[in-house]
């Protein structure tokens, strides 16, 4: 397949969780940002989630510098970057 085609595909199928930025299917936000009705969970619930991500991926971390690199990401998202805690940060 030429590479023109195949990088037309790739644009058309793949999608970024606006949450969290990772690759899903379809919609706006994977399953993992969302309720059980599909609903996009809060703030509260996604930052404790994501800080307790990165605190495994960095068990040495002091909490103060796991939260700045949780914001800091979040300030990436489009579904968090107009949040009052992530433009506060
Ligand atoms: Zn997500």
């Amino acid at each position: 397949m030429p590479y023109d085609l195949m990088e037309e595909k790739v644009m058309t199928t793949t999608a970024t969780c606006e949450s969290c930025g990772m690759p899903i299917e379809t919609g706006r936000y994977c399953e993992h940002c969302t309720d059980e009705s599909g609903a996009l969970q809060s703030f509260e619930e996604r930052f404790a989630r994501m800080a307790a991500w990165q605190a495994r991926r960095d068990p040495a971390a002091p909490q103060q510098d796991i939260e700045r690199q949780v914001l800091d990401y979040m300030a990436t998202m489009p579904a968090w970057r107009d949040h009052p805690r992530v433009q506060a940060h």
